[in-house]
Order: C-alpha cells, then structure tokens, then sequence
C-alpha cells in the first residue's frame, strides 16, 4: 500500500465504530464507543502493567482544583489560553485541571519524604482539559478533554540522569511492542527571547538544558532540536509522529523540570538529616490515549494486533442449524475471556466473511455440519489465510497465548 492510500483515523473509526464526536456534547470531545473503550483499556492495563513492574506507584486524583493553585504553579501566567474558564461558586473558584503536575505536587508533599523513598515515581492515568482552538481540533488526535499516560519521577539531583534515561528506555520499548514506526526524537529547548510562554530563569534553562543534553549524549539517541518547543518550565525530549495527513504531533515526552519543585518547596531529608531539594522528571510515555488511538488506528489501518482488537474471533454458523453449536462454542470462549460474536445474520457466509474482514477481526471461526459432527473447526485469518480441521481446544490454547504475550 502507497502512503497516498492510507486511511485517516477519523475514517476507519467511523467503519469500525470506535468513536465519534457530537456538536451537541461539545467539539474536542470524543465519545467512546464499545469498541474504542475496549481498545483503549487495554492499552491502559498494558501500560499499568508495565509501570507496576518499573516501580511506579499509581494514583488517582480530581479532575478539578482551585485556580489558586495554578497561580502558585505559573500554569496561569503560562498557560492560561490553554485553560478553560474558571468556575465561580460560593466565592471560591475553580477551574478543569489542564495539566496533573501540581495534584502529584502535593501528592509528593502531603509528608515529609525520606532519601530512602527516592526516586518516587507517581503514576495516573490522569483526565486533563484543555481550551484548543476549534480549527486544531483533529478527531482523536487533537481533543478538548483528554486522559493521560502521565508520571512525576521526584527524585534528587544525582539520579535525575538515570531516571530521564530510564524514561527514554521505557519509551523505545513500548513502541516496540506497539510496533509503532515513523517516529522521531525532539530535542525542545526554550525560546530566551519569548519572555511571555518561557518562565525567566536563565541559570535554570542552562541547567536543564545541559542535564538533558548530557542524558541524550549517553543514550547515543538521534534528534533534532525545536527553539521554542520546551514546557514554560523546562526542557523536554518528544517523540513525534506523522498522522495519516502527514503533520507531526508529540506523542510522548520525557522533561526535566528545576522550576516546579522550587515554586512547590519539594525537598526530602538526606541520610545526613538535612533538607535536600528534589529534581521532577515528567513524563508520558503512550501520550493521551485518545492519541495514542488516534496514531494506533492510522498505523495499523484498523487492523489492530489481537490483544486489542475490539472483537477477536467471529463465529460464522453456515446454516441455523449449526446456531445452538456455535454458542456451545461463544460459551468457551467467553470463559476464556476471548472477546467473540456470532454473526446470526440471515446473509450468506461469503458476505460473512467479507463483513469480518471489513472490520478486521482477526479470526472468524466457520461452523457447518461437517465441523459439528467432526468436533473440529475452519479458522480464516483476515489476511485471507484458511485453516481447516483445528482441534477447537488447540485453537483456543493458542490463542489464549497469542493475547497473553500480547504479541
Ligand atoms: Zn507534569
């Protein structure tokens, strides 16, 4: 297939009912649909997975804070047009969260930290909303209301490097198990002359530029370098990727960040008993999942890998009378968690088949006479490839494997 002929995600998701959006709910704010909600929790539980074993700590934290906060945090002064409007009640006001950072601020400082705590990674999968201008809004990929794979690694200065690194590592690795392609490392620096976006501290930029660069040099990683690309805070790494219409858009980030901590008063007592400052590393690594789905469709083309696919298996009785088998067989792959769905429509096998291929589910499973009376089964992959005469519990043996190693 040329690149000319691919498919928008916004297309595809509207073949495969993933998602849609409403004017009546509002622009920017993807509804889910069975099928996109299935996708995208098992992203999340592949990506929670994932961080328990690194030693992130995951938690859960409001939608909504008081503006006060994001005075105190700069996002305000910095990041104000990004926000929507704040909420006045009782003479408190409110305001959507555009950003997690300050809540796992005060998640860190809600008690005195030990050295031996550190490097305390904080995980969510954390909902934000964001104000973006109605002509950037882009189906999945550019979206008002938004959940993200996010972390705050607080940590000290001597293992800021290992920790940015670590991060980096644990991007390379997660592309490679999405298969993801087409992507490059940016290097966003601060622009000096922007006085407005940029917090002014020109010994912290030069701090955290050099960190970073010296973490880059180390990973012996390739990138280009973006003035102008940074957080109003600090310096970042992006992995950016081009949609199907060919623009780049940061998909993960990995930032060091001097400026919050500071703000914050973040420190932790030393093994000396003292106070010492702490270092944030903030980062994303599978971005939004609205994203991340929003790439995934486009790269796979709707043919999404099995562990995550919507509808695994489809099973095709050839006539009514192989119905009552073919839900035999729906009850055993139900308990074994395999996501299947007979197709009892009145239409003919082939346009079955087609049907399925359509959708891209990777097995349909076909049951005539000769497979009810056999005990055996017909597999077509939506490659087109046909397996005949399986030993059903085989199939489902290897199939169950299939999903577990999420291959
Ligand atoms: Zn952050």
């Amino acid at each position: 297939m040329d690149d000319n002929d691919l498919k928008d995600h916004r297309e595809i998701g509207q073949a495969q009912e993933l998602f849609f959006i409403d004017p009546e709910i509002g622009l920017g704010l993807p509804m889910w649909l069975p099928n996109g909600a299935t996708i995208r929790r098992e992203l999340e539980r592949y990506m929670t997975d994932l961080e328990l074993k690194e030693g992130y700590k995951h938690v859960i934290t409001p939608h909504i804070a008081k503006l006060d906060l994001y005075k105190k945090s700069g996002h305000w002064e910095h990041y104000r047009d990004g926000m929507f409007a704040p909420m006045n009640r009782d003479n408190e006001e409110y305001v959507l969260r555009p950003m997690n950072c300050p809540h796992h601020i005060h998640l860190f400082n809600h008690r005195p930290r030990s050295y031996r705590e550190l490097p305390l990674r904080i995980a969510e999968f954390g909902t934000l909303y964001r104000w973006e201008n109605s002509g950037e809004l882009s189906g999945l990929i550019r979206v008002r209301n938004m959940t993200l794979n996010d972390a705050h690694i607080f940590c000290s200065p001597s293992q800021l490097k290992d920790e940015f690194k670590s991060a980096v590592k644990l991007i390379e690795k997660v592309y490679k198990d999405l298969k993801l392609k087409n992507f490059w490392y940016r290097l966003s620096l601060h622009d000096p002359k922007d006085k407005e976006k940029y917090v002014n501290n020109p010994k912290m930029w030069e701090e955290s530029e050099r960190a970073i660069r010296e973490a880059l040099d180390e990973l012996e990683l390739d990138y280009k370098e973006g003035v102008g690309d940074a957080a109003f805070y600090g310096p970042k790494l992006d992995v950016q990727i081009p949609n199907a219409l060919g623009k780049d858009e940061t998909v993960s980030t990995v930032q060091i960040d001097f400026y919050l901590p500071e703000k914050f008063n973040l420190n932790y007592l030393g093994e000396d008993g003292k106070k010492h400052p702490i270092v944030i590393v903030h980062r994303g690594i599978i971005s939004t999942l609205e994203r991340m789905v929003g790439f995934m469709i486009e790269q796979y083309q709707g043919a999404f890998p099995t562990w995550l696919s919507p509808v695994q298996v489809k099973i095709i009785p050839i006539t009514d009378r192989n119905l009552e088998y073919a839900k035999k067989l729906l009850e055993q792959f139900k308990d074994s968690k395999i996501r299947a769905e007979i197709d009892e429509r009145g239409e003919t096998m082939q346009a079955k088949i087609r049907d399925a291929q359509n959708m891209k589910i990777p097995y349909m499973v076909i049951i005539g006479d000769k497979e009810q009376e056999s005990g055996m089964i017909s597999v077509r992959k939506r490659d087109g490839e046909s397996l005949n005469n399986l030993d059903f519990k085989k199939f489902l043996d290897e199939l169950n494997s299939e999903i577990d190693k999420r291959a």
